[in-house]
């Protein structure tokens, strides 16, 4: 038997999951979970959510947020090894330790997602926000994972997770994968806002899987538009994204229709805003029925992370064990 690849991808603990989430990473973990040639460990990566500010008070509550919205979206733990990231603390974060002998501060210090953070949190420029994509290279690496669904805001720390491969497997004769992006067609979802990309840290811009109808109603209703019609469709801003979810959750040709509107009798907003609004609940009112029905078995979904991060905890000791010697510790 041939040996399967390994997947591994993590959200952050900082809330509950968007269609952006949804849609640029769970879409693609499912997939590959679905698919024999794949070994898919999932985490919620609650170590990379104290790299901003945080309220400790309440980050075991939001794990759980994303624990459940992984499960209710499918997340089938007969298939995947689901597990909280800082349960394998000692293991990552020490293998993040060995991997920062190999990557320099300027780096680090030149990536543009650093210095956007930079940018939002300016007091809070601290070691653990600089060293987020050698702990982000740690968790992918330590499984010896090569594939990982997430979105195409992640391709540069990918591109580190590469590069640290490559110094580990120079520097100490190591034999780690270069890790490649798996990518869905909703790799980037656009802003209500009409400006960059739909966020958690972003007010407005984003709609939760957990949203009714009429929450979702809500926040479209506030999404920037124009008069509607046009000689050339817009490319970026309001309207622009509104037609990216428009083929996302309506598909192309619904798309098409909507855009040959525009050079001629004129879309109407309301309308557009209204079918956007069912499609996309839609998509969610099977994963809010779950989620429910998730949420009243806290056991169950304790018993499913304690596997999970048995199974992943064996693993990532044998990595742990193998850089350490290789490295001259033993
Ligand atoms: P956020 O940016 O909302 O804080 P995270 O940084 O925790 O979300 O990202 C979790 C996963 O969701 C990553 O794989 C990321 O690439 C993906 N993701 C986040 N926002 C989007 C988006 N707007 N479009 C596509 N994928 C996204």
């Amino acid at each position: 038997m041939t040996k399967k690849t390994r997947v591994l991808s993590g959200i952050r603990a900082t809330g509950r999951l968007h269609l952006g989430n949804y849609l640029g990473a769970v879409r693609g973990m499912l997939e590959l979970q679905n698919d024999p040639r794949y070994e898919t460990l999932y985490c919620v990566v609650d170590l990379h959510a104290t790299t901003t500010p945080y309220d400790p008070k309440i980050l075991k509550q939001k794990t759980r947020d994303v624990v459940l919205d992984y499960l209710s979206c499918g997340i089938d733990p007969k298939k995947s090894h689901l597990y909280i990231q800082s349960e394998l603390a000692d293991l990552i974060a020490q293998l993040s330790f060995y991997f920062s002998t190999v990557v320099t501060i300027a780096r680090m210090q030149h990536l543009p997602t650093f210095k956007d953070k930079v940018k939002q949190y300016p007091e809070h420029a601290t070691m653990a926000l600089l060293n987020y994509p050698v702990l982000m290279a740690a968790d992918i690496l330590i499984y010896k994972a090569s594939l990982i669904p997430v979105g195409i805001d992640q391709e540069p720390h990918l591109e580190v997770a590469r590069e640290i491969a490559r110094k580990m497997n120079d520097t100490y004769g190591t034999d780690f994968p270069e890790p490649t992006r798996f990518a869905t067609k909703g790799e980037y979802v656009p802003s209500l806002t009409g400006v960059g990309k739909m966020s958690k840290s972003v007010p407005g811009s984003f709609i939760n899987l957990t949203d009714d109808l009429e929450t979702i109603k809500e926040r479209l209703s506030h999404a920037p538009t124009d008069s509607g019609k046009g000689e050339k469709i817009p490319k970026e801003g309001g309207v622009s994204n509104l037609l990216k979810l428009v083929e996302l959750f309506e598909g192309e040709d619904k798309r098409v229709h909507y855009e040959k509107l525009y050079t001629s009798s004129g879309i109407k907003y309301s309308e557009l805003k209204q079918g956007l609004a069912e499609a996309i609940y839609k998509e969610l009112k099977p994963i809010q029925e779950k989620r429910r029905e998730l949420e009243s078995k806290p056991e169950y979904v304790d018993e499913v992370l304690r596997q999970g991060a048995e199974k992943a905890r064996k693993i990532a000791e044998s990595t742990v064990n193998e850089v350490k010697e290789k490295m001259g510790f033993k």
